[in-house]
């Protein structure tokens, strides 16, 4: 008899430990949240809500981005529901092989296939494995989350022969706004300045991820004067060999009053949401 009682009030114990757990996360992954996850050079973009999640690209460690996606994700969801490759540079896509691999993905999005490397290979060979449903996303294309917040893409506008015959990588970025309540998140991807001053974009942005991390080639005086933004993202590796970001965009940022985050100083950069998104930090 006294097994039988230890056994019910152990069985007890762990019942109420793991509805704890579930309890405590299903409040912490509640609000939508924009994550810029610190996985060294390359850009990583985590939209989540509960347990619906969008990935915008996956840096180049595909073992340092699931470490940083198990932080951010509530711990019993396997799924990410989109994956959008913006381009096919390995900074931005080697780190996508892994989640392909470890994670129910329901969709992939990517932009010109043009670029022929181990990675875009890899790539190809999972989702033809797993049967991932894939799309090439234009203007106009939304993904709309629970609570309204959404991911409109603005670029590329029409996937002509012009676009397809684009032979560098950072001018196909996939390139779009997410929306939550009022405050609105320029995602782009490395696309260079001379297709950032030609959108179509006639709003002020509240978060700039500044484009090819931070790299004159992209964040022109012209665009900050159309979008005004309040914050921009560095997403950065320490030290890294192409000098990025590079002074003059940071000197104009400060012109234009912005207030600059850089992953390898802040760490992960989180928005955390409800009508107004709040900033903290984290590893
Ligand atoms: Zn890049």
């Amino acid at each position: 008899m006294k097994i039988f009682f230890r056994v019910v009030i152990s069985l007890g114990l762990i019942i109420s430990l793991v509805s704890g757990v579930v309890i405590y996360q299903l409040h912490k992954f509640s609000k939508t949240q924009v994550i810029f996850l610190n996985i060294g050079q390359g850009d990583s973009i985590l939209l989540t809500e509960g347990d619906y999640q969008i990935l915008i690209d996956g840096g180049s460690d595909g073992k340092l981005l699931q470490e940083k996606l198990s932080r951010y994700m509530p711990f019993w969801d396997r799924t990410i529901d989109v994956v959008i490759a913006t381009h096919l540079d390995d900074d931005h896509v080697s780190g996508l092989v892994d989640v392909l691999k470890n994670y129910k993905v329901h969709e992939f999005w990517y932009s010109n296939t043009k670029k022929d490397t181990d990675t875009a290979r890899a790539l190809k060979f999972f989702i033809n494995k797993f049967h991932i449903q894939t799309h090439e996303p234009i203007y106009g294309d939304k993904i709309s989350f629970a609570s309204g917040a959404n991911f409109s893409v603005i670029y590329p506008i029409i996937r002509d022969d012009f676009y397809k015959n684009l032979t560098d990588a950072n001018q196909t970025s996939i390139t779009g706004i997410f929306q939550v309540g009022q405050e609105k998140f320029f995602l782009g991807g490395d696309l260079p300045k001379e297709i950032e001053d030609r959108l179509n974009l006639d709003q002020s942005i509240t978060v700039l991820k500044a484009g090819h991390h931070g790299s004159r080639t992209s964040t022109s005086e012209l665009f900050l004067d159309r979008i005004k933004p309040r914050d921009t993202i560095i997403s950065a590796g320490k030290d890294n060999k192409y000098g990025h970001p590079h002074k003059e965009v940071i000197q104009n940022l400060m012109k234009h009053n912005v207030q600059i985050f850089k992953t390898y100083e802040n760490g992960t950069i989180i928005y955390s949401c409800s009508d107004k998104c709040k900033i903290s930090f984290g590893l």
